[in-house]
C-alpha cells in the first residue's frame, strides 16, 4: 500500500459536493477575474487572522515579493532571513531589489535564531523576514523587540503556518498578524491549499494594503490609470471559491494534524528527535519532520520508506547560503553551522488530516527497522 506525503484526492472526495457546487456557481457567473468570491474570501481570511486587511495574489512567492515592495523594500536594502527555507523566500527578496542576509537557525525549531539576528544588522538593514518553518511559529517576542530597537519592519513568511498561533503580550495571535505584513501560499500541499496556485498578504497597515492591492493589478489605482509598475498577480475567482469552502474546515484539520503528530511522537520519541512545540506556540504541522542522528542514518531510513512505497521528503537538503544562485553573496561552508548540520539530518514524513492509525503504524515500523 502506497502512502503519499499528502492525500489531496481523499481530501477532495470528503468535501466534493460543496467544492463542486462552489466551482459551478463561478462557472455560471463567469466572473473569473476578481469576482465576488475573491472579495468574500479576502474578508473571511482577514477575519480568521484577525488583521484589518487581506489582499489575495497569484501565489505565495508573489505574496512575498509584493509584500516586500509594498513595505518599501527596494534596491540595496538588506533583509535578514533564515538560510533554512524554501527558495521562494529569498527569491522574493532579490526580486524586490533587496539583498538577503542569512542568519543561523535555532537547533530546536529550525527557525531563525533571534539571538543571531543582531550581529547581522547594518546601516542598510530594513527588515527581518522570519519563516515559520513546518508550521512552528518563530520566536516573535524576541524578533519584535529587535525590530523595535532598530526600527526594522517584520515581514512574516507564513506559507507553512496558516492557522498557527503565538502568544504575544499575553494574547494568542495567528501568524500573519504578528509583524507588519504576513505572506501566505495556497499551493495544494499547504495547510490551506487550492486547486492550483494562490497566495495572500495580510496587514494592519493601510499604506501596505493599498500598495499591495495596486501592485497585484498592474499598479492600477483607477481603471486604466497607473501609479507604479505592477504585476499581473490576482487570485482566480474559482480558486477563491474553493478556498472559501476549505477555510471552514481548517480548525478541524489543524486539530487532526496535531493529534497525528502526538501519535507519531509517542512511537518515535525514543529513537529520533521529534518536533517540539515551544512555550507560547501552537503548531499547525504543515510538515512533520524528525531529526535523525546523522546523515547515514537518515539515508537508511529514507531509503527504507521509499522502498516500501512510503513518501518522505527532505525540507531542505541544501541551506540557501550555500546555493549556487547566491554565490555572489560570498558565504562559505561553516558560516552557518546549525543550518548546515540540520540539513543532513531532517526527514519529513507523510502528514495530512486523513492519515489513519494503521498508516501511522506502518510508517513508524519502517523507520524503526533502520534505527
Ligand atoms: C511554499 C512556500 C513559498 C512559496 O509559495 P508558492 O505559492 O509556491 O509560490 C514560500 N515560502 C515558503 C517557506 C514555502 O514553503
Amino acid at each position: 500500500m502506497k502512502i503519499p506525503m499528502v492525500d489531496l484526492k481523499t481530501n477532495y472526495l470528503n468535501i466534493k459536493k460543496e467544492i463542486d457546487y462552489a466551482i459551478n456557481s463561478v462557472l455560471n457567473k463567469t466572473d473569473y477575474i476578481l469576482g465576488e468570491e475573491v472579495c468574500k474570501f479576502e474578508n473571511d481570511f482577514a477575519k480568521y487572522c484577525d488583521t484589518k486587511y487581506a489582499v489575495s495574489v497569484a501565489n505565495g512567492t508573489d505574496a512575498l515579493r509584493i509584500a516586500l515592495i509594498s513595505a518599501g523594500i527596494s534596491k540595496g536594502d538588506e533583509v535578514i532571513t533564515t538560510p533554512f527555507t524554501f527558495i521562494a523566500t529569498t527569491e522574493a527578496i532579490v526580486q524586490s531589489g533587496g539583498i538577503p542576509v542569512f542568519s543561523d537557525i535555532d537547533s530546536e525549531t529550525y527557525n531563525i535564531n533571534p539571538d543571531e539576528i543582531e550581529k547581522k544588522i547594518t546601516k542598510k538593514t530594513k527588515a527581518i523576514l522570519p519563516v515559520h518553518l513546518y508550521g512552528h511559529p518563530c520566536n516573535m517576542k524576541k524578533i519584535t523587540a529587535i525590530a523595535k530597537k532598530y526600527n526594522l519592519q517584520i515581514i512574516e513568511d507564513c506559507a507553512q503556518s496558516f492557522s498557527s498561533e503565538y502568544k504575544l503580550n499575553n494574547k494568542w495571535k495567528r501568524t500573519g498578524s504578528l509583524g507588519d505584513v504576513g505572506c501566505f501560499s495556497f499551493y495544494p500541499a499547504k495547510n490551506l491549499g487550492c486547486y492550483g496556485d494562490g497566495g495572500m498578504i495580510t496587514t494592519n497597515n493601510k499604506t501596505i494594503y493599498e500598495n499591495a492591492k495596486m501592485l497585484r493589478d498592474h499598479g492600477q489605482y483607477d481603471k486604466y490609470y497607473y501609479k507604479e509598475n505592477g504585476f499581473n498577480s490576482r487570485l482566480d475567482t474559482i480558486q477563491a471559491a474553493i478556498l472559501s469552502v476549505k477555510l471552514k474546515y481548517i480548525d478541524e484539520w489543524t486539530n487532526k494534524r496535531n493529534k497525528i503528530a502526538e501519535k507519531y511522537n509517542k512511537i518515535l520519541e525514543n529513537i529520533a528527535d521529534v518536533p517540539i512545540v515551544q512555550e507560547n506556540c501552537r503548531h499547525s504541522y504543515n510538515y512533520y519532520s524528525i531529526c535523525l542522528k546523522n546523515k547515514l542514518e537518515k539515508e537508511k531510513v529514507q531509503q527504507n520508506l521509499l522502498k516500501n512505497g512510503i513518501a518522505c521528503q527532505i525540507y531542505y537538503p541544501q541551506s540557501l547560503h550555500l546555493q549556487e544562485v547566491y554565490k555572489y553573496l560570498g558565504y562559505k561552508k561553516g558560516d552557518l553551522p546549525v543550518s548546515e548540520n540540520i540539513q543532513d539530518q531532517v526527514l519529513s514524513l507523510p502528514m495530512y488530516p486523513e492519515l489513519n492509525d494503521g498508516q501511522i503504524k506502518i510508517i513508524s515500523d519502517r523507520i524503526k527497522e533502520k534505527i
